[in-house]
């Protein structure tokens, strides 16, 4: 018989929040959604049908790779109509370039996917890992007053935040809120109640079809300037074989030296074919055209990437050269926002 049990599938795919030590090596180790499970026997007091998958065998997120991204995608898909949500479970260091591939790869979705995972092991005693799956449940299973799905996007639930996917990164590697969105603000507050900010949350343009966009190209890099760069350096990565896309971390409001040489290697590469897309390497804020030192990389040929975060823009040049689209293209795609990543100024 149907009941009206909000229903959750768990994807498991490893992190600390389900690992053990090693005794021999003191080392943190993934375990099995067993074990997890055992370790958070109040879930049974939520009124939900919850079903799960788990990755075998679950991985640190250091390994994590689109290949994963792929089976992840897959799990959300084949169960799209049976679920109301979607819970992944996922070590936190890869998080919010996951979080990121997926909003982009999840074209059209309109449930809620939330991630989160823990700082300690959720066999702790002080672990924050049973606090944060509780509640990811429960932000999954949230409806608004009209019985639709409170978040239609991928999130990151995380201590006292939930944030848009790929507006996310990690900023703590020692504190347990360890998520932020330096550009956007939080979608819910997590304190005595959930408190969701509706306006920040991501509505699609019109309902559509969930259309699963599997193939990520994987020859993007991240360049990071760095006061002294060579030109030998940078020449060799521009070269990199096969690379399609750069994303250019550069400094403050988009800037790197003026020097003929380095605008040259710039301007060479975009002739080449090569996107390159011009990030701050600042945690908050965004590229804005105030600077000469700024202005002389859109001159050769880089594009702006505004304020977009560093996990978002990798991904997107992955999922828009998965697609097989052209350059001129591509640098089209990243001029807008596909799904709330990054705010057009
Ligand atoms: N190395 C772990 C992982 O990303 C860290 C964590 O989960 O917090 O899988």
């Amino acid at each position: 018989m149907e009941n009206n049990r909000p229903k959750i599938l768990i994807i498991y795919t490893g992190g600390t929040i389900g690992m053990i030590e090693n005794p021999v090596t003191r080392t943190l180790l993934p375990f099995d959604f067993s074990h997890l499970m055992e370790n958070v026997p109040k879930v049974k007091l939520l009124d939900y049908d919850i079903d799960n998958i788990q990755f075998n065998p679950p991985i640190d997120s250091s390994n994590m790779n689109p290949t994963h991204w792929r089976d992840i995608a897959q799990a959300i898909e084949c169960n799209y109509d049976k679920y109301d949500g979607f819970v992944v479970l996922h070590g936190t260091d890869t998080m919010a370039f996951t979080a990121s591939a997926l909003s982009f790869m999840l074209e059209n979705l309109s449930k809620p996917v939330i991630i989160t995972g823990s700082q300690l092991p959720i066999g702790e005693v002080r672990t924050d890992g049973e606090e944060n799956l509780i509640t990811a449940l429960q932000v999954a299973a949230a409806t608004d007053k009209a019985g639709n799905a409170m978040v239609q996007e991928v999130a990151i639930l995380f201590e006292n935040y939930l944030w848009r996917g790929n507006r996310s990164t990690k900023m703590s590697a020692d504190n347990f809120n360890a998520f932020r969105s330096n550009n956007y603000p939080e979608l819910a507050t997590i304190g005595l109640g959930i408190q969701f900010h509706e306006e920040a949350l991501y509505r699609l343009p019109s309902k559509r079809p969930l259309k699963v966009r599997y193939a990520m190209d994987p020859n993007v890099m991240f360049i990071e300037l760095n006061p002294g760069m060579t030109p030998e350096t940078l020449e060799y990565l521009l070269r990199t074989p096969k690379i399609k896309g750069i994303v250019l971390k550069t400094y403050g409001a988009g800037n790197s030296p003026s020097e003929p040489w380095f605008t040259q290697l710039i301007s060479d590469a975009n002739q080449r074919g090569i996107v390159i897309l011009n990030v701050t390497q600042c945690v908050n804020g965004g590229v804005k055209p105030l600077y000469e030192t700024g202005n002389c990389l859109s001159k050769a040929g880089a594009v702006s990437g505004y304020d977009i975060t560093s996990e978002a823009a990798i991904t997107k040049l992955m999922y828009l050269f998965g697609l097989g689209l052209p350059p001129e293209t591509v640098k089209t795609y990243l001029q807008s926002a596909i799904c709330g990543e990054v705010t057009i100024s």
